[in-house]
């Protein structure tokens, strides 16, 4: 993981609130963290981001698994290809910074595609011949990850376009919001960011992983609003939050068999203080709260 934050990463640009001021002070108490991005590889070798945050070029150049070699001429890169889950600019504006003639290789279901396409930003990526290529992925169909060896099944999720989208979306499932989950050697991993509704479909998914990445955002439904009055409930903008009788971490009780893990946190989540109460409650039902530069090995 190179970022495990939600959108506007940890401390966010123009938020005062308690955790951006305490990760702002330096103690230690409120790690900063970048905005999400995960990134998997079968070999060590060869890389595959999902989605592309808006902090890519912070997090290429921080990892050096990601950069450039010299041995392999002037222009390169590890980066194999990149899985779109949604069409939400903290998971696309990434992709607009690799644009510097370099080809690449896009997974995305055909309304995500749409959706970009329609975006004269996009063209950028599209100057030289074979610049971009796009694979269509289809929800409940397994694809290869490139030669990497690594299955990956994208999973529908409810969930919309984005706003400056809006009326393009045709509410087909999974066309506009996806979880995935990767395969290799008999072990399986769900990657969940965002997490609308924990169905009955998705708790016997997590059941028979080894380790699931799960919608970390908001502790509480009214948290963001309580913040920065006028902002939305969790819930209504596809959030499960964490607590409460019908929070994910009570309605995944009894997943324990995958080890679980929160990413995509908000910068309004107290469990990212890590004496907090809600941090510890957390912790003790089991979770890891993921901060970037964690890692899953075998
Ligand atoms: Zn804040």
């Amino acid at each position: 993981m190179l970022g495990t934050a939600a959108g506007g990463g940890v401390p966010q640009w123009n938020c005062s609130c308690r955790l951006c001021d305490l990760c702002r002070k330096g103690t230690g108490a409120v790690t900063p963290r970048l905005q999400l991005q995960a990134i998997v590889s079968g070999d060590g070798e060869r890389w595959f981001l999902l989605n592309a945050s808006p902090d890519l070029r912070f997090q290429i150049e921080a990892n050096p698994e990601l950069q450039p070699s010299p041995q392999h001429g002037r222009r390169n890169t590890p980066i194999e290809g990149i899985v779109l889950t949604s069409a939400d600019l903290d998971q696309v504006l990434g992709v607009l910074l690799l644009r510097e003639f370099q080809p690449l290789t896009l997974y995305a279901t055909r309304l995500v595609r749409q959706t970009l396409e329609a975006n004269s930003f996009f063209r950028m990526l599209e100057r030289v011949p074979r610049q971009l290529t796009w694979v269509e992925i289809v929800p409940g169909q397994p694809f290869s990850l490139g030669s990497s060896g690594i299955s990956c099944t994208p999973v529908p999720l409810e969930g919309s376009l984005p706003f400056y989208a809006r009326e393009m979306d045709t509410k087909e499932p999974g066309q506009a919001s996806l979880g995935l989950v990767l395969e290799k050697d008999d072990r399986r991993v769900a990657y969940t960011p965002s997490v609308p509704e924990i169905t009955p479909e998705l708790r016997d998914i997590y059941r028979t992983c080894d380790a699931i990445l799960v919608d970390g955002t908001f502790w509480s439904d009214a948290e963001l609003s309580r913040t920065h009055a006028g902002t939305p409930a969790a819930r209504s903008i596809g959030h499960v939050p964490l607590s409460g009788e019908d929070g994910t971490i009570a309605l995944l009780a009894d997943v324990d068999f995958p080890r679980k893990v929160f990413v995509h946190i908000n910068n309004t989540n107290p469990m990212l203080e890590t004496g907090s109460a809600e941090y510890r409650a957390a912790v003790e039902a089991g979770w890891q709260v993921a901060h970037d530069g964690w890692q899953l090995n075998r």
